[in-house]
């Protein structure tokens, strides 16, 4: 055990008072707890901001939804207006962790979510995420689990997280409040490819606080969903998984908003098959067609080779179900 201090703040002028000098914020401690034990990380100062004023799911003035980032992943996936508009959001929720965990843990916690790749976690294996320069055990380790798209030389982990897919399908955006004062970072840019800084994985500046995520208003009818593959039915991370929004007017798909889990760096989103279904008709013969585009790029590993199939039939899959024709 190390020595560390634990502060809990009362209002968010205090989380940020000690944010900038240090602090570590510490919202379910669900995954912030483990990789203390596990010393991959130190935190000198843990700043409890469970008491903040963070807790609300609003509807914007523009129609969209606001989620506070102390919002639990179970109120936030049994919330109505959730359930009824983004069916995915709560989807993505309800197929991650355990009922107990999604209990304590929050959506800030859960964007903020580090790797679940074994060298990471083991700190006797080479890691460049945890040991800058250290190198990767896991490119000629084990590494079935491990990402097919947007990797580096420097490191081939998967961003673990289900609801930050649902996310960046819906271009959802991060609110952040920090020393500076209060930003917003669209999602697409808050997640962070590794390149050859692997240990920088968020756009979060040293004391911001995540304050909520703010899911666009897009057009009515919307259907949407989530569909997770992987090696057990429950308590397990995404072999693969897609998150599939639609808008059908006319006969016609007007907008589609496609994002793939468990094969990117980060959540991976799918323009080439969006592009390919916008403008069509949502017949049983589109959906293989803009499927077939969902592993471009991909570059699997010795034991993931079956990723890029596997991604092509879960968007398509997903994409049936949410379509209609399945
Ligand atoms: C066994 C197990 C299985 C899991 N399976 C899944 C799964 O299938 N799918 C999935 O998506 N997740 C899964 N998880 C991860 C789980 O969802 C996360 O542990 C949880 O969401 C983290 O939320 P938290 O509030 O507990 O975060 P904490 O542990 O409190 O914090 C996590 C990180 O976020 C930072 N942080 C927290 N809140 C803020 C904020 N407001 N502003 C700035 N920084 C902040 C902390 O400093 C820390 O770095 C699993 C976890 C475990 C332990
Ligand atoms: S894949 Fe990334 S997290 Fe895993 S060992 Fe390599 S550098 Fe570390």
């Amino acid at each position: 055990m190390y020595p560390f201090s634990f502060t809990k703040a009362a209002t968010t002028r205090e989380a940020l008072n000690a944010g900038r000098n240090g602090g570590r914020y510490i919202a379910g401690g669900t995954t912030l707890v483990d990789l203390t034990r596990e010393t991959v990380e130190w935190p000198e100062t843990l700043v409890d901001i469970s008491d903040l004023p963070l807790r609300e799911i609003t509807v914007t003035e523009r129609g969209g939804l606001r989620i506070g980032a102390l919002v639990s992943m179970a109120e936030t996936a049994a919330n109505r207006k959730v359930r009824t508009t983004y069916p995915v959001i709560a989807e993505s929720l309800e197929l991650s962790v355990s009922a107990q965990l999604r209990n304590m843990a929050t959506i800030g916690g859960n964007i903020m979510q580090r790797t679940r790749c074994t060298y990471f976690r083991d700190v006797t294996a080479a890691c460049n995420k945890r040991e800058p320069g250290s190198g990767c055990a896991a490119r000629e380790g084990f590494n079935r689990m491990h990402a097919v798209l947007g990797t580096s030389y420097a490191c081939v982990a998967t961003h673990p997280s289900d609801v930050a897919v649902a996310f960046a399908a819906l271009e959802a955006s991060v609110h952040l409040l920090g020393p500076d004062g209060e930003r917003q970072v669209p999602f697409a840019d808050f997640l962070l490819r590794p390149g050859s800084t692997p240990d920088r994985e968020q756009a979060v500046r040293p004391g911001e606080l995540i304050t909520a995520v703010e899911i666009p208003a897009l057009p009515r009818p919307l259907k949407s969903g989530y569909l997770k593959v992987r090696d057990r039915q429950s308590y397990e991370f995404a072999l693969t998984s897609a998150a599939v929004a639609l808008h059908v007017r006319g006969g016609v798909i007007r907008e589609a908003k496609v994002a793939a889990g468990g094969v990117g760096t980060v959540p991976w989103k799918l323009p080439a098959v969006e592009q390919h279904l916008i403008g069509e008709r949502p017949l049983e013969a589109l959906w293989a067609a803009a499927a077939a585009k969902a592993a471009e790029g991909a570059r699997p590993l010795r034991h993931n080779r079956f990723k890029p199939e596997l991604l092509n039939r879960t968007v398509e899959r997903q994409l049936r179900i949410v379509g209609g024709t399945k």
